[in-house]
């Protein structure tokens, strides 16, 4: 049996991979399952929405859906809808019962299902402050447009283009800017760059139109391929039934600073520290390269 714990330190887990693969794991379980109870240990723990806990008893889980990295499931009941969103990471899991932690006095939120695989879902938060938001439609559309921009795994080549173009400042900020491509975090930034042979530092402003086609191919292999793995758990990320991410194995920059070049280049990997810090090949991703044409 699996034991989660929780790291203080570190990027934010988890990022576009990780959410997907969490939404993917409850949709297996529970959709179409019946909603036959809610426990809320604090009320704290309900950033909005709190009032409304007893009107999801009864409902049938209709839809599981990822924004960012937010899962949201749909609930109907006498005909009505509403959400249970909740954002993960080091302030929060989504676990089926199944799934030992190491800290249980941190589950404070247990939904019972009659009718899926799964009889229980919980929300597991160290932090026990407002990570989980109980909504209608309209509160979901708002929560979404204050929160996300563009999802990468749904913008076109076209739109994403576009979207660069009009943007500025640097390319790494610009992919981890949850308002304007939402999902990707400081793992993923760094190795989706890397891949694509674009210093992190890289002026929006400077990509030919073509390089940004480049990095539009390479970003939606890295993420496909990384869901295709289970995500990547580098600190504190589970998936709902305790399986750990294994894309950790393929990455070639995060946290390998000091390390040769996985490209052979002769280079070794720096680490630009920063509020997020950059791991990058001095030699592949040179700010002035003569690739950048
Ligand atoms: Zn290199």
């Amino acid at each position: 049996m699996p034991y989660i714990s929780h790291s203080e330190d570190g990027d934010r887990m988890p990022e576009l991979p990780e959410a997907e693969v969490v939404a993917r794991q409850i949709r297996a379980g529970l959709l179409g399952a019946q909603l036959t109870d809610v426990w809320i240990g604090r009320a704290d723990i309900v950033r909005e929405g709190y009032d409304t806990a007893r009107w999801y008893c009864g409902g049938t889980l209709r839809s599981v859906e990822r924004f960012g990295k937010s899962v949201a499931l749909g609930f109907v009941n006498s005909h009505a809808c509403r959400y249970v969103v909740a954002e993960l990471g080091m302030t929060g899991l989504l676990l089926f019962q199944s799934t030992a932690t190491k800290h249980p006095q941190h589950v404070h939120v247990k939904l019972s299902f009659e009718g899926g695989r799964e009889p229980e879902l919980r929300y597991w938060n160290p932090r026990r402050f407002g990570r989980l938001s109980l909504l209608d439609k309209a509160g979901l559309d708002r929560y979404r447009t204050r929160r996300f921009g563009l999802d990468p795994l749904a913008v076109s080549q076209q739109d994403f283009v576009r979207l660069l173009q009009e943007r500025r400042g640097r390319l790494k900020a610009l992919l981890m800017h949850q308002q304007v491509i939402a999902g990707i975090g400081n793992i993923y930034a760094n190795e989706i760059l890397f891949r694509a042979g674009l210093h992190p530092n890289l002026q929006v402003s400077q990509l030919s139109v073509r390089k940004i086609e480049t990095l539009y191919t390479i970003m939606c292999k890295v993420l496909d391929e990384a869901i295709r793995h289970g995500g990547s758990s580098v600190r504190d990320f589970f998936a709902p039934d305790g399986s750990e991410g294994q894309y950790k194995r393929r990455h070639l920059v995060y946290g390998k600073e000091g390390r040769p070049c996985p490209n052979q280049c002769g280079g070794v990997i720096q680490r630009l520290r920063g509020e997020r810090s950059s791991y990058f090949c001095p030699r592949c991703q040179a700010v002035r390269s003569k690739r950048h044409a």
